[in-house]
């Protein structure tokens, strides 16, 4: 092989490994593609005006997926609208769906639990899901239904505007980041979901079947408290 085509060869190579890497990076959302303003205006513009009152009343009434047939109650969203902190997770479940709350399950205790261990309060930090309506059975949710429900999201986040989203769960974290990569690959990092920081970890849920996970959510959530500037308790200061 002759100098110039030794080059071309090395040359291509490079470019082949940076592909590669962008690639593989843009799959584990560690580079997202932002929409831009004008993307996110359309997406939300019928909910321009709205401030979270008139989105929960909009919600509330909602029947824009097939969904709305099957729920008891919408989950719109609960805790302080001024939060720096937002947790974000898939979908209502049963306990929630009765009750009309996020994450008053089983695993919604577990939640709580965490949120308390690192200093805060439920009524500090926001907790919301993507979809607002259980799917029937806890089946996974349907791309239209995510498609149809994501603006209520956007809308939310937009009013709230949080420093931290937490997602919690692989749907959750995949919904949100546009990515198919596994939660495992995607946790302990921050990503950013319209210029927030979103720290993706496991959901309670999974964590009460796999309590090993319970350590690898607690390193997120110091993450979560050393971006936020806050620090956490130990637990005998209490
Ligand atoms: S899941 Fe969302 S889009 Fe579907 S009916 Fe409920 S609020 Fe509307």
């Amino acid at each position: 092989m002759d100098y110039s085509t030794d080059i071309h060869w090395r040359f291509g190579q490079v470019v082949t490994a940076v592909r590669e890497y962008v690639e593989e990076q843009m799959q584990l959302g560690f580079l997202e593609l932002e929409e831009n303003e004008n993307q996110l205006r359309d997406r939300t513009s019928s909910y321009a005006d709205l401030d979270l009152t008139g989105l929960r009343e909009l919600a509330v009434a909602c029947e824009k997926c097939e969904l709305s047939k099957t729920r008891t109650h919408v989950v719109f969203g609960t805790g302080n609208e001024q939060a720096d902190l937002m947790f974000v997770g898939e979908a209502p479940g049963a306990d929630e769906d009765q009750q009309g709350q996020p994450f008053v399950g089983r695993a919604g205790q577990l939640l709580t639990k965490i949120i308390e261990a690192s200093g805060l309060t439920r009524d500090q930090v926001y907790i919301a899901n993507v979809l607002k309506c259980r799917p029937p059975g806890n089946r996974n949710p349907k791309s239209s239904e995510i498609e149809s429900c994501e603006p209520y999201l956007i809308r939310q986040v937009m009013l709230i505007q949080p420093k931290v989203i937490c997602a919690l769960g692989t749907f959750a974290a995949q919904m949100i980041l546009r990515t198919d990569a596994k939660i495992s690959n995607l946790r302990g990092h921050f990503h950013s979901y319209h210029g927030i920081k979103v720290m993706p970890t496991y959901h309670p849920a999974y964590l009460l079947r796999n309590p090993g996970g319970k350590r690898q959510v607690w390193e997120d959530i110091q993450k979560v408290m050393a971006e936020l500037n806050l620090s956490i308790p130990r637990p005998d200061a209490s």
